[in-house]
């Protein structure tokens, strides 16, 4: 297939591991075909090694590290405005990946700080990025918003409740977005993988790794790069066409 990834920056959010982390990776493989590729998340530490890692396998790549949580509207606005105005005025690719789900338990279990966390990160936070990032991309006449949904966007689980609420409202939002940005250049897609296995799988089991492997049992999840290469063909197809809506599974989920 044509790649169509020149002279892109391209911003990822929760790029300290697992799909952002492998996205990353994946742009970076355009080498300096792309202009900027700038890695947020909270750890800074992991941003700043994966960035070291990347320019000593690919020569001549511009990458930007920028410490960024997201669920505070100021921080974001803040974070952003500190890059350069050559990185964070021609962002074209915005992946809306940072997210989380704290715990698998009952709604009657859900505490309030849970449900505040997975609405800030995952709702709040993709809402914050987006306002930072769209008008500039508006005002270039070009840019695509990837956001990283999920099945849970579009079915509810046992145990899941609020996880599924996030993500749900993450696919009503790609949905808005799609006819706010009707009449402009600006594409939206949402990918809504399925089971992935990154740090999130032991998370949701407040660290319980047994707990977490045994969802795998007799299965081959997917892994980030999956995800990752099929953010980077989204990104990389003409600009006629956008991929609005993708559910990856791993072939053994129902
Ligand atoms: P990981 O836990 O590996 O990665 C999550 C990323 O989000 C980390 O880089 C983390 O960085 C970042 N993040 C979390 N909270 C914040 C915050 N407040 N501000 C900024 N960044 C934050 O999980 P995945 O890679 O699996 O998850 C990525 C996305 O994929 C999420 O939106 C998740 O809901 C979605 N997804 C995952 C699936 C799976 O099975 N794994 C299935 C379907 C969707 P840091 O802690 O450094 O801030």
């Amino acid at each position: 297939a044509q790649r169509r990834l020149e002279k892109k920056n391209v911003f990822i959010t929760g790029a300290s591991s697992g799909i952002g982390e492998s996205t990353a990776r994946e742009f970076a493989k355009e080498g300096s075909n792309l202009v900027h590729i700038i890695l947020t998340a909270r750890r800074l530490d992991r941003l700043d090694a994966l960035k070291e890692e990347l320019k000593q396998t690919y020569k001549n790549i511009d990458i930007h590290t920028l410490k960024l949580d997201v669920r505070k509207k100021k921080n974001v606005d803040d974070a952003i405005a500190s890059l350069p105005s050559s990185v964070k005025d021609n962002i074209s690719v915005l992946v809306n990946n940072a997210g989380l789900v704290l715990g698998m338990d009952p709604l009657l279990d859900v505490t309030e700080e849970e449900y505040d966390t997975m609405m800030d990160t995952n709702v709040k936070g993709l809402m914050f990025v987006t306002q930072a990032i769209l008008p500039r991309m508006i005002e270039q006449n070009e840019g695509h918003i990837i956001n990283i949904g999920s099945v849970a966007g579009k079915q509810s689980y046992q145990n899941g409740s609020i996880y599924c609420a996030s993500k749900h409202a993450v696919d009503a939002i790609t949905r808005a977005l799609l006819y706010e940005t009707m009449s402009t250049p600006v594409r939206v897609s949402q990918i809504c993988p399925g089971m992935v296995n990154t740090e999130f799988s032991t998370v949701r089991f407040h660290g319980d790794k047994e707990k977490a492997d045994s969802v795998y049992a007799g299965m081959e999840p997917l892994v980030g790069q999956d995800i990752a290469e099929l953010i980077t063909f989204i990104a990389s197809r003409p600009p006629h066409v956008n991929i609005v809506d993708t559910l990856v599974f791993p072939t053994a989920q129902a």
